[in-house]
């Protein structure tokens, strides 16, 4: 297993443009390269991606999930001047969208802008551009046409409800960190079609496992629907909670033990992290203060399943994520090691 082709898939998923709602090409992009390693693919009414790893044995299947939607923004407001107020959508910080350079992708077409404090203009406003708030309420979006009003701004064809994608910002570094928005969760994603590369090309599995790729996690709505019915069993893989107090990192995959939704299942999380210590995958156990997973949200609607959750460790998550190919690297070998446990 190589890390520049995870590398290469997931540049290829960041650019993309998939707030949730709006996420089907990346769909797309999962649903192509899983069917050409030759696995069945289906896609669900709501647009998830779901592909089966066929096991030898019988018995009851387990699934692993990655989200391919990320956080994005939804025209609100067109205003007066010409600006545009925004609504997030998922939990994105408005500070950090201060700068972004974004598309309002309108009926017309895309049309590109930056989001910026209402009062921008350090010559013009001095020290109350350091004192504005910095709220959804009061950042603005301003579109790169002369526009001054209204209806100069309708005229173009913008109106509220139309998705704002923001700039995904992919750079890998020299020495191996990759700085993204949205490495949640297309890193992980990356890492899943990677173990599924590799888990076609050699003796079939024990156990059958579906690989599902949610559109609609950010808002909490992922893998309730589109989980196969035989299924007892749902790993996310998502990303770690890294920062002061935490024992994840860029380096390191994470198994969760407890997020804001309760703890994972003890006897699984034991399994995975037995997974990793047999295969050297650099690995720690760790809870999550404020988080939840699409493992989570499949097991509350309703289905009597185990959960887990493992992922490789995220700097900034929400804001200006950064991860590190390690990681990334061994996000992927766990995967794999999962689909080939006896
Ligand atoms: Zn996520």
């Amino acid at each position: 297993m190589q890390a520049d082709v995870i590398i290469q898939d997931l540049m290829d998923l960041l650019a993309i443009p998939s707030p949730t709602g709006h996420a089907t090409a990346a769909g797309d992009f999962c649903a192509d390269r899983l069917a050409g390693f030759g696995l069945e693919v289906r896609r669900t009414a709501r647009g998830a991606v779901v592909a089966k790893v066929p096991g030898s044995a019988g018995g009851a299947a387990r699934a692993l999930t990655a989200h391919v939607d990320t956080l994005g923004a939804m025209v609100a407001e067109v205003m007066a001047d010409g600006r545009l107020r925004l609504a997030p959508i998922g939990g994105l910080p408005a500070p950090s969208c201060d700068g972004a350079y974004v598309e309002v992708l309108t009926q017309g077409g895309p049309l590109t802008g930056t989001i910026l404090p209402e009062l921008a203009s350090v010559h013009v406003f001095g020290p109350r551009y350091d004192e504005q708030k910095r709220t959804w309420q009061e950042m603005r979006l301003r579109l790169d046409r002369s526009v001054r009003s209204r209806e100069e701004a309708l005229a173009l064809g913008v109106r509220p409800g139309d998705f704002v994608t923001l700039d995904p910002r992919a750079q890998l570094t020299p020495d191996g960190f990759v700085k993204s928005r949205f490495l949640d969760d297309k890193a992980c994603a990356a890492a899943l079609l990677a173990a599924a590369r590799d888990v076609v090309q050699g003796p079939a599995p024990t156990r059958t496992t579906y690989l599902h790729f949610s559109v609609f996690e950010e808002v909490g709505l992922g893998a309730p629907a589109g989980i196969p019915l035989d299924v007892e069993e749902v790993v996310a893989v998502d990303m770690a909670a890294v920062g002061a107090g935490q024992a994840s990192d860029e380096h390191h995959v994470t198994v969760c033990a407890k997020d804001s939704g309760g703890p994972y299942d003890f006897a699984l999380r034991r399994r995975l992290v037995a997974l990793a210590e047999a295969s050297g995958i650099p690995c720690v156990e760790d809870i999550y203060p404020y988080y939840a997973s699409d493992a989570t949200a499949a097991a509350r609607s309703g289905r009597d399943l185990r959960i887990g959750l493992f992922g490789l460790g995220v700097d900034a998550s929400h804001t200006h994520e950064r991860t590190h190919r390690d990681a990334l690297l061994g996000t992927a070998q766990l995967a794999l090691a999962y689909l080939r446990e006896r």
